[in-house]
C-alpha cells in the first residue's frame, strides 16, 4: 500500500504504533513531525486499546474466525466493547480529516465498524471498504454473537471489495441470509442505497520487486553478507537446490505441517538428501497471543528433529531464520532460490508468492503454491497443492526440483506477464473505478 499512498494525494488515517502512554513531550514532537511529512493524520491508542481491540478482538476473535480456525477463536464481550470503541476512534480523526467531496478508503478486518460510524455522520462522503483476508462461508459466519452489527458496519461503505469472488459470494450469501436483505447479482439495497460488491486481487510493485532484482543480478553490484553465504553453498555443496519459504509466523501459514511435509518428501524420495535445503523466514507476529507462543515453540521443535534426524557433517536440511529481513535481504533468498514452497493452509491473498515471481528476472524457478492462498486463483501456472497432503507435497518438490529449464520459463512468463499488468497501483485504480461507478448508479437511483 505504500506505493498506492505515496503516489496519490490521500491522508492516511492510522495508529502510529506508539501507545498514548509511550508518547511522552520529547517523542510526541518527533511523531507528529514524522506523521506530517508522510501525509498521515494519526489515531491515539491506550495499551488498554491495544490489548483488547488489537492483541485480543481483531487477532483473537477476527482472524481465527475468519481463517476458518473456530477453535482458536474467542467470543469475549469485553474485547466486543473495546472494538466498538476503538472504531469510533478511529471515526472521529477521520471526520476531522475529511473535506467535501472527499472519498475515504478503508481497510482491512480491524475497521470493520467505520464503514457505517462515517457514513452515518457524512452521507455525502463515499466510502469504499477493502478486506485483506478471506471472508469465511455463512455457516462459520453465523457463529459470529454480533454478527448482525459487523455486517450492518460495513455496509455503511459504497462499494466492498474482496481478493477474490468466493469470499464475495460469502459475504452476499450472510448479508441475505442474516440480514435478509435484497440481494441482487452483485448489489445489496440497504435503506435506499445501493452497495456495490466485488472482487479485486491485490498485486504488489512489481517493477520494484524486478528492478531490485536485475540490479541484484548486476556483477558490479555488492554482495550482502547473506548472500555470500548462500553462494557458498550453492556452489562449494555440489550443486545444491534451494527451496524458499516466507511467511509471518502465523497459524494460518501451515509452517508445522511445511516442516512435517518436508520430512516426508526426503524419505519418500531420499535420492534429495544433501542435495536441497529448504531456507525458512519465518517474521514474529503477535507474539503476545497464546497461540503464538505455542506455534514458536512447536516450529523450533520440528526444525531442531529434523536437522537431527538427517543432518551430516556437511548437510543441514532447513536453515531457519526466525526474524524480519530488510527488502534487500528478501531479495537475496528471492533470487537465489529454485523453488518457492508458499503453503497456508488458510491465506487471503499472499503477497510473497507474487513477490517471488516477480524477482524471477531469468524467468527460471518454480513456485509451488497451496490451492487455500487467494493468490492460487490468478496462479494457475504454479503447481497447485493442498496443503494438508503430503504426498502433494512431495510430488510437487519432485515435479518442480526435475522441471526442464523450457517449461519454468513458459509458466514463468504468463505469470510474470500478468502480474506485470495487474500491478498494486492498478489495482487501487479499479476499485476506485468501480468505486465511482458506483456512485453514478446511486445518484441515478435518487
Ligand atoms: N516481508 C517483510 N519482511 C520480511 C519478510 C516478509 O516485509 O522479513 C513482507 C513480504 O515482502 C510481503 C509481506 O511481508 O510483502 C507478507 O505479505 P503476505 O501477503 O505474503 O502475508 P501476510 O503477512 O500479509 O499475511
Amino acid at each position: 500500500m505504500k506505493s498506492v499512498h505515496a503516489d496519490g494525494n490521500g491522508v492516511w488515517v492510522g495508529w502510529s504504533g506508539i501507545t498514548d502512554e509511550e508518547l511522552n513531550d520529547n517523542l510526541k514532537s518527533k511523531v507528529n513531525a514524522k506523521i506530517e511529512d508522510a501525509k498521515c493524520r494519526a489515531v491515539g491508542l491506550t495499551e488498554a486499546d491495544v490489548e483488547d481491540f488489537y492483541l485480543g478482538f481483531s487477532n483473537r476473535t477476527l482472524w481465527p474466525l475468519f481463517h476458518y480456525f473456530l477453535e482458536y477463536t474467542e467470543f469475549e464481550k469485553s474485547q466486543w466493547e473495546a472494538y466498538k470503541r476503538v472504531n469510533v476512534k478511529f471515526a472521529q480523526v477521520v471526520l476531522e480529516t475529511i473535506e467535501e467531496g472527499d472519498t475515504v478508503w478503508v481497510h482491512d478486518y480491524q475497521l470493520l465498524l467505520l464503514p457505517q460510524l462515517i457514513k452515518e455522520a457524512r452521507p455525502d462522503v463515499t466510502v469504499g471498504f477493502f478486506l485483506h483476508i478471506p471472508f469465511p462461508s455463512y455457516e462459520i459466519f453465523r457463529t459470529f454473537p454480533w454478527r448482525e452489527e459487523l455486517l450492518t458496519g460495513m455496509l455503511g461503505a459504497d462499494l466492498i471489495g474482496f481478493h477474490t469472488y468466493d469470499y464475495e459470494r460469502h459475504f452476499l450469501s450472510s448479508v441475505k441470509r442474516i440480514l435478509r436483505l435484497d440481494v441482487n447479482f452483485n448489489e445489496i439495497t440497504y435503506h435506499d442505497r445501493i452497495i456495490k460488491v466485488d472482487s479485486f486481487p491485490m498485486g504488489i510493485d512489481y517493477d520494484k520487486f524486478y528492478n531490485a532484482a536485475l540490479a541484484h543480478d548486476n556483477p558490479n553490484t555488492e554482495k550482502s553478507e547473506l548472500q555470500k553465504r548462500l553462494d557458498t553453498h550453492l556452489n562449494v555443496a555440489d550443486n545444491q537446490k534451494f527451496i524458499l519459504s516466507i511467511d509471518r509466523l502465523d497459524y494460518t501459514k501451515g509452517i508445522p505441517n511445511r516442516l512435517r511435509a518436508f520430512e516426508y518428501f526426503l524419505n519418500t524420495y531420499p535420492q534429495y538428501k544433501e542435495k536441497v535445503r529448504l531456507v525458512m523466514l519465518a517474521v514474529p507476529s503477535r507474539s503476545n497471543v497464546p497461540q503464538y507462543k505455542k506455534l514458536k515453540r512447536e516450529t523450533d521443535e520440528l526444525v531442531g528433529r529434523i536437522n537431527g534426524e538427517f543432518s551430516t557433517v556437511s548437510w543441514t536440511p532447513i536453515w531457519y531464520f526466525y526474524r524480519s529481513m530488510p527488502f534487500e535481504n528478501l531479495i537475496d533468498l528471492y533470487t537465489s532460490s529454485d523453488v518457492a514452497l508458499i503453503t497456508p493452509v488458510r491465506d487471503g491473498m499472499n503477497l510473497v508468492a507474487k513477490e517471488y515471481v516477480a524477482t524471477r528476472t531469468k524467468q527460471d524457478g518454480v513456485l509451488i503454491l497451496s490451492e487455500m492462498a487467494g493468490a492460487a486463483k490468478e496462479m494457475n501456472e504454479a503447481i497447485l497443492i493442498n496443503p494438508n497432503s503430503f504426498e502433494d507435497f512431495a510430488t510437487a518438490l519432485n515435479k518442480a526440483l526435475t522441471m526442464p529449464l523450457e517449461e519454468q520459463k513458459s509458466r514463468m512468463r504468463i505469470l510474470q506477464k500478468r502480474l506485470k499488468r495487474y500491478d498494486v497501483e492498478k489495482w487501487a485504480e479499479e476499485f476506485f473505478k468501480t468505486l465511482d461507478a458506483t456512485n453514478q448508479i446511486q445518484d441515478i437511483s435518487i
